[in-house]
């Protein structure tokens, strides 16, 4: 799928699937340096982390589980509140467990700040944050991402997880949408 698959919806492809693979790459040589010996859990935050719960474990040799968590951040729009309801939780146990979030995108931070304390109040070996975006406002809010893969703008971004109203998660790629997409 590329631009013109989009019809007029798409504004501007951001990072090429391409692009995308060579990052995530890196960052799995990354991860494998600093987990060696260990055994990792993964954790995915639904929905946007699927695609790169995916292609970031397929690229890892660390030994892992993965399980999920589905939260639900209290705003509206496009921004979020800082709010934040469990719709599903973990089902494993994770004392004594090296914990990496997988996450899509950081944006003002106020998700994954919060999904943090509460990891962390689960009395876990360790936890670390791996996204695939970063966006300017996460650096005021004082979370430590350690695998991060691209420092995007502030612009409302789709695809590769990403949704507008439930829409362009399956693009490969990471891009803009249109104007006319948001007054419809
Ligand atoms: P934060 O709490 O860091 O502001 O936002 C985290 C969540 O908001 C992300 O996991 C994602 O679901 C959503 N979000 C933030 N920025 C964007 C964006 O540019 N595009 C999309 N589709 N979702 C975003
Ligand atoms: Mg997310
Ligand atoms: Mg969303």
């Amino acid at each position: 799928m590329d631009a013109t698959d989009m019809g007029t919806d798409l504004k501007e492809v951001l990072l090429t699937e391409e692009q995308i693979g060579t990052t995530l790459d890196e960052l799995a040589a990354h991860i494998d340096a600093d987990y060696a010996g260990k055994d990792v859990l993964l954790v995915g935050v639904l929905k946007g982390a699927v695609m790169v719960m995916a292609d970031l474990s397929r690229r890892l040799h660390t030994p892992l589980t993965m399980d999920w968590m589905a939260v639900s951040s209290y705003g509206s729009g496009t921004k979020s509140s800082g709010v934040v309801r469990i719709l599903k939780d973990l089902d494993t146990d994770i004392d004594g467990r090296h914990v990496l979030i997988a996450e899509d995108i950081i944006d003002s931070g106020l998700t994954l700040s919060w999904l943090l304390a509460n990891l962390r109040s689960r009395n876990p070996a360790s936890v670390e944050v791996a996204t695939l975006l970063r966006k300017p406002d996460a650096a005021k809010v004082d979370v430590d991402v350690r695998y991060v893969g691209f420092d995007v703008p502030s612009e409302f971004v789709v695809g590769y997880g990403l949704d507008y109203d439930g829409r362009y998660r399956n693009l490969p790629f990471v891009g803009t949408l249109a104007e006319h997409v948001y007054q419809r």
